[in-house]
């Protein structure tokens, strides 16, 4: 299917490729060389931008792997003057002057130029409607309210938080006006992770998610649980780093291209094509961590590592939303991380590197275990299946926060309450409760949560797609061999990085707009034949 989009656009060049051939040559000649050396001025001052927040992200990877804890304040004070640069830089007004006088010559510049210029305009765009004083405020706010939730949350002390949240709530309430007029104050907030959807689209797509997803959870949870003890017990540290090193390796993560390290919370993180680096967590008493944490973010860093050459330190030489970004680390995590396939290959030689532990298990009886479905209380803990049901009551919350139909005072019944409604528990505290995830204490609410979901949703659309176009897929899989896969994933979706908007990519990749379709019948056929469901119905 085509994407009429990119008709439109292509329609658009022949148009200003003709009304150019009436004019006189000299004269075509002379616009075209001003207009590509306001390109290579556009260019170089986007590349000292991404120079800025690539230095940035080294001094925040070392932070969070190496650096002594003495390093902390003045690292802090490092990082906020880089990124004041990176700030005056992108709201320099001679940056929209230039990008204003691009604008119309756009289509008769080099093949990629037009994106180039619609997404330096966004970023400007974004970037001047927020005020110096705002981000001063939002940083400062943001820092202290992260070091009194590190200490909140494992004393259980909501009350603490009380004042900040509520300052964070009135912070996320005037970033979004900056971007007024909107439908819903979560629009702004919603649109800087996920260009082109909204607080309405990703409500309808919840709520047809919510009504396909409660009846497949209600059916396992009157199965018998599945077992998984055989993920428990102890397993050797380095062990573990060495078998996950191994297996994305296998994946297509470059390792002259990257490097694995160890941190609290896992992450990816880029500062050129040749420098894309993950971190894994490992816990010698649940090998689970750090094996499917390792694969997740070598899913984000395949896509980094996969963005075309050419678009190297330009604003679209990365990921193109969070909701993608995510869509490659859940396929790579989930849908062939936990396939039975995958586990054919990979099995006997995690066998092998833990013999005590695995010597006896079945291949079925892991492969059970490593999709074990069960109602819990924390998100990052969450199955495949329930993970969504964790995102949404966070997202009806924010909500309610910004709409101001609920107090912070009163989230954490608001939250119990909400719990009791999508997983049928509550939390006995507010450490496993509503103070469980950093991001509204950190960096506001409203715009974070939701990618989640979309990225569950996409990863299983692109992995239909691709294995429409390549039956032998999972053949290869089985052999552990991803070549197929991953070459599919450059052309379709990698390498194009932020040239198309995200519903561009995603129509173009798979042939139709964003669906949760391909991710139900995914979870269907998956937990259908391991928790014996009885079959869909139909229409
Ligand atoms: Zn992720």
């Amino acid at each position: 299917m085509t994407n009429p989009s990119l008709i439109r656009r292509n329609n658009h060049a022949r148009g200003a490729g003709t009304a150019k051939a009436a004019r006189p040559p000299g004269k075509r000649d002379r616009n075209r060389q001003s207009a590509e050396v306001k390109l290579a001025e556009l260019r170089r001052r986007l590349l000292e931008i991404n120079d800025l927040g690539a230095a940035g992200a080294l001094l925040a990877w070392d932070h969070a792997t190496y650096m002594p804890a003495g390093g902390a304040p003045a690292r802090a004070r490092q990082g906020a003057t880089l990124r004041r640069l990176a700030h005056e830089k992108s709201v320099d007004p001679a940056l929209g002057r230039l990008i204003d006088e691009l604008q119309p010559r756009a289509d008769s510049l080099a093949h990629g130029a037009a994106s180039l210029i619609r997404v330096a305009r966004r970023d400007f765009e974004k970037a001047v409607k927020v005020p110096p004083d705002y981000v001063a405020r939002a940083n400062t706010l943001g820092s202290a309210s992260y070091d009194a939730w590190t200490r909140a949350r494992p004393a259980n002390d909501f009350p603490a938080m009380v004042p900040y949240l509520e300052e964070m709530l009135d912070l996320s309430r005037e970033y979004a006006g900056f971007f007024a007029p909107y439908e819903h104050v979560a629009d702004p907030l919603i649109d800087d992770a996920d260009e082109g959807m909204t607080t309405a689209s990703v409500r309808r797509l919840f709520g047809a998610l919510a009504r396909e997803l409660v009846p497949i959870v209600r059916a396992i949870s009157e199965q018998p649980p599945a077992d998984d003890r055989c993920l428990r017990g102890k397993f050797a540290e380095a062990a573990q780093l060495d078998f996950s090193r191994a297996v994305v390796e296998r994946m297509g993560y470059d390792f002259t291209r990257g490097r694995l390290d160890t941190t609290h919370h896992p992450f990816c993180t880029k500062f050129s094509a040749g420098d894309v680096r993950i971190t894994t967590r490992v816990y010698a008493g649940d090998i689970g961590q750090a094996l499917f944490s390792t694969l997740h973010e070598a899913g984000h860093a395949l896509y980094e590592q996969g963005v075309g050459a050419a678009l190297e330190g330009t604003p679209l030489g990365s990921g193109v939303s969070a909701g993608v970004h995510e869509s490659q680390s859940r396929l790579w995590e989930n849908q062939i991380g936990r396939s039975a396939g995958f586990w054919r290959h990979f099995y006997p030689r995690l066998q092998r590197a833990f013999p005590d532990q695995f010597a006896g298990v079945t291949l079925d009886a892991f492969y059970r275990a490593i999709n074990k479905v069960e109602h819990s209380l924390i998100r990052t803990d969450a199955d495949e299946v329930t993970y969504n049901l964790h995102i949404m009551l966070r997202f009806e919350l924010e909500l309610e926060l910004l709409e101001a139909r609920l107090a912070v005072k009163h989230l954490p019944e608001a939250w119990r309450e909400a719990m009791q409604a999508h997983l049928g528990l509550v939390p006995p505290d507010d450490r496993d409760g509503c103070l469980q995830d950093v991001h509204w204490y950190a960096g506001g609410i409203g715009g974070a949560f939701h990618s989640y979901t979309l990225g569950n949703i996409l990863s299983a659309q692109f992995h239909v797609a691709a294995v429409k176009a390549h039956p032998q897929i999972p053949q290869e899989i089985e052999r552990g061999e991803f070549g197929m896969l991953r070459a599919w994933l450059t052309e379709r979706v990698y390498q194009h990085g932020r040239t198309y908007t995200p519903n561009e990519l995603i129509e173009q990749a798979t042939g139709e707009p964003m669906s949760m379709r391909p991710y139900i019948a995914y979870l269907r056929a998956k937990y259908g034949e391991l928790y014996r469901l009885p079959p869909a119905p139909r229409g």
